[in-house]
């Protein structure tokens, strides 16, 4: 009988400790670039990310004329536009620190090398429309795949459209929606994981955040880069911050 008690006891205080161990991660938003002086969604921010033994590091996913899956946050690189333009053509432009817009196939050979860093996969809206957004989104999880880095990969899309599709392409990725207006009891009868929402919905929105949670859902907050904005989602324990701003974010959790 003292034995069981004991066992229990011994249980409660291991669930107990993965319950204070369970800390917001930080995830560099567009790699780690702000404070680096690094160019945003280079692989020198992503490695700076690594650098800064963050959780993990977002990045931007673009799909080019000729199919070329390239990553960079804006529709253009440099002023050339990517939807209409062919990797070719990207190439005339270099990052200032003399990077060429990395291919996603680059990137994430980059970002394996980086062991333990979490590679946050941005499927971009192609305004080009759905059928194209589709299309990257296609080419996107099955590049995952043939890399076999679907284990350090997370996904992420402001079209809900995408994220199903993700869902429905690998039913084991991690999905978040981005895009603030869906509650979370549709997004975890839509298959999906997790919730990554502009701060402000989770102030216009008080309950989601809890709510996600009750879901097992996972919840993250972008781009949360003011000292007060962080502490009070740390206040709620939301699962991730998405933050140009880490190496702040680091003090506040140490
Ligand atoms: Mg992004």
């Amino acid at each position: 009988m003292k034995k069981k008690v004991l066992v229990i006891l011994a249980a409660m205080a291991v669930m107990g400790i993965s319950e204070l161990t369970a800390q917001t991660k930080i995830i560099a938003h567009r790699g780690a670039f702000k404070n680096t002086k690094l160019p945003e969604n280079s692989i020198a921010s992503l490695k700076a990310a690594k650098d800064l033994n963050l959780w993990g590091s977002e990045y931007d996913v673009h799909l080019t004329k000729d199919n070329v899956l390239v990553v960079n946050h804006d529709n253009d690189f440099y002023g050339i536009d990517i939807a209409t333009s062919t990797y070719q053509d990207l190439l005339a432009k270099t990052h200032p620190n003399g990077e060429k817009i990395p291919t996603l196939e680059e990137f994430i050979k980059a970002g394996l090398k980086l062991k333990g860093l979490k590679l946050i996969l941005e499927l971009k809206t192609n305004k080009l429309g759905l059928e194209r957004t589709l299309e990257a989104t296609e080419k996107a999880v099955a590049l995952v795949k043939e890399l076999k880095a679907e284990k350090v990969t997370e996904y992420i899309a402001f079209s809900y459209d995408a994220c199903k599709k993700i869902h429905e392409l690998d039913p084991k990725a991690k999905v978040s929606y981005l895009n603030g207006d869906i509650a979370p009891d549709q997004i975890k009868k839509d298959g999906l994981t997790g919730i990554d929402y502009h701060l402000s919905v989770f102030t216009k929105h008080p309950t989601w955040l809890q709510e996600a949670k009750a879901l097992k859902l996972t919840t993250n907050a972008w781009t949360v880069n003011a000292e007060s904005d962080m502490k009070s989602l740390l206040d709620q324990k939301i699962d991730y911050i998405t933050t140009n701003e880490p190496e702040l974010l680091k003090t506040l959790l140490k």
